[in-house]
């Protein structure tokens, strides 16, 4: 592969920067520096054959689903995914109203408008917004040990167990009834599951989880789907800078390549490709996911990593979220049901995954949300968590069709509900180059590992410095998981390496 781009290529006219994944850190990160004008020799090497990478749309049942992220978290001023969105022109007004922006939901979500129970009766809303409430109160109380040296539990959820238990201890309601109350809290953790990306609460690390911050905004969606925003950022970018079907297999760093058509010119680093390119560059922006770095971190970097990132990227957490697609000929829910909770009466809260997920991996489904009616058909949205949900991933079609209907029939109480008429699921763990769904704080780890992973290389003051950076939403220490914090790390790698030609002495050539 040329990476030439005619007079802009003459040697010394500004460093040749390679950005590895075309996600939205990726291209946000190509989109800052191209603005910046100092860096002509500039590709996004891309795996697949789109941009997007966790954010992807697409059409069917006569509308556009989101299979991977759905919503801005907080779309006010302060997020750049809401600045960005807004003035690229893809919100409607209700999300760009002033009054929406000034929603504080504290990272809660509304109650469901229904709870299916698994004897075929729904809950009694009250008991169910009792429930919520006592869950979201403990959930904020777990951010409250952000500061605290020794905090009394690992965990979130260990934390939240306790603390339920002790509540418990009071409910003075027969037996049934307190188990009813454990059941419907267990699908509050299941839906938590999903938000956090983990398998557990258990595995979500108590000191840290206060970091994460939540900007203020009603959470907004995409009209059009999520993704016209990463095609926006990557139609404001010359054709040839992105490089598709590109997958990088070797980043061999801290050495002195050559390339033959710039004889006596010599580059840090060498990006070797599965197809055999060799591109020799000045600095690369990795931003791939760290389900993918977990994997082949041995053999993605030559020489490996210092021992320190890479025992950071081991102790993070990267886990499975997948969304469920039902679409029916008809609506057997209310016209103003928005999202229905499914609740195992007989769910023990401390009781975690059954060995065998064959029958049992419908359990961790936290329930549906209804999607706004398409033109063809009728359309519930489900969420499912950690090894669940990557066991559904080994499924058919046909089996999760089959397995889901069962559960809508048992739910609603009625066996006659017709089956949906297709199904459509998406596999983030499968995904070779995701691995997985978005990063949380793992027992065991801080954000200083989150800092540590964000560390460029060579971490000492040598000759060549930055060739390697590390962007992706899990750098980002308090906006990590998210669209926006994955963008800003983009950004905030670009604007490092600009800060190094500046410090260089070499002059911006801003466009437009
Ligand atoms: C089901 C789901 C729901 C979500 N919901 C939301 C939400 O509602 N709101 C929100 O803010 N966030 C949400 N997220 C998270 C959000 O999608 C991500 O945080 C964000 O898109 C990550 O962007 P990124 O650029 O860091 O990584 P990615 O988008 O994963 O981009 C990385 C790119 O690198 C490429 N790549 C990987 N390996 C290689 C290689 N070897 N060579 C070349 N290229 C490679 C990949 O193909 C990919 O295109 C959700 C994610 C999922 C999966």
């Amino acid at each position: 592969m040329q990476l030439s781009t005619g007079d802009a290529e003459a040697p010394g006219r500004g460093p040749r920067v390679l950005v590895v994944g075309g996600g939205i850190a990726g291209l946000s990160a190509a989109q800052r520096l191209y603005q910046h004008g100092a860096f002509p020799h500039l590709r996004v090497l891309e795996a697949t054959a789109r941009t997007g990478g966790r954010i992807r749309s697409e059409r069917k049942f006569g509308g556009m689903v989101d299979m991977g992220a759905q919503w801005i978290h907080g779309p006010s001023q302060g997020n750049p995914v809401f600045q960005l969105a807004a003035q690229y022109g893809l919100l409607g007004d209700k999300e760009m109203s002033e009054e929406n922006q000034q929603v504080e939901m504290g990272g809660h979500l509304g109650l469901p408008y229904v709870s299916y129970g698994s004897s075929g009766q729904s809950v009694s809303p009250e008991l169910v917004e009792n429930m919520a409430s006592l869950f979201y109160t403990l959930l904020d109380q777990t951010r409250e040990f952000l500061h605290v040296t020794d905090p009394p539990v690992p965990s979130v959820g260990e934390y939240l167990k306790q603390e339920v238990g002790r509540h418990a201890a009071s409910w003075t309601e027969d037996q049934d009834t307190k188990k009813l109350k454990l059941a419907v809290l267990k699908s509050f953790f299941n839906l938590e599951c999903c938000v956090s990306g983990t398998h557990t609460m258990d595995l979500v690390a108590l000191g840290p989880f206060g970091e994460y911050t939540m900007l203020p905004g009603l959470d907004c969606t995409f009209p059009e789907g999520y993704e016209g925003l990463t095609n926006c950022i990557a139609a404001s970018l010359p054709k040839d800078i992105l490089v598709f079907n590109k997958p990088v297999k070797t980043i061999h760093w801290s050495g002195s390549f050559r390339e033959e058509t710039l004889p006596g010119e010599t580059f840090p680093v060498l990006v070797e490709c599965e197809d055999g390119d060799r591109l020799p560059a000045h600095h690369v922006i990795v931003t791939v996911p760290l389900g993918f770095l977990k994997e082949r971190m041995d053999t993605f970097f030559q020489p490996p990593l210092p021992s320190e990132k890479a025992e950071a990227i081991r102790k993070m957490g990267f886990g499975t979220n997948n969304k469920i697609f039902l679409e029916f000929e008809e609506p057997f829910w209310e016209a103003d049901c928005q999202s229905m909770q499914l609740v195992w009466e007989d769910a023990l809260l401390l009781e975690d995954a059954a060995a065998d997920l064959q029958d049992t991996w419908v359990r961790k489904l936290f329930g549906f949300l209804v999607l706004p009616t398409f033109g063809s058909g009728h359309v519930l949205c489900g969420f499912i968590a950690g090894l669940e949900s990557e066991f559904m991933e080994t499924l058919s079609d046909e089996e999760v069709l089959q397995s889901l209907t069962r559960v809508l029939r048992r739910m609603t109480g009625n066996p006659q509900l017709p089956a949906p008429r297709s199904v459509l699921r998406s596999c983030w763990h499968s995904d070779p180059y995701t691995r997985g769904s978005y990063s949380y704080v793992a027992v065991g780890s801080t954000g200083d590992d989150i800092d540590l992973l964000a560390q460029p290389l060579p971490g000492d003051n040598t000759e060549a410095q930055l060739q390697i950076l590390f962007a992706g939403e899990a750098t980002h220490r308090t906006f990590y998981s998210t669209t926006h914090g994955a963008l800003l790390s983009g950004r905030r790698e670009a604007d490092r390496l600009i800060s190094l030609l500046d410090a260089k002495g070499q002059p911006p050539q801003p466009r437009p």
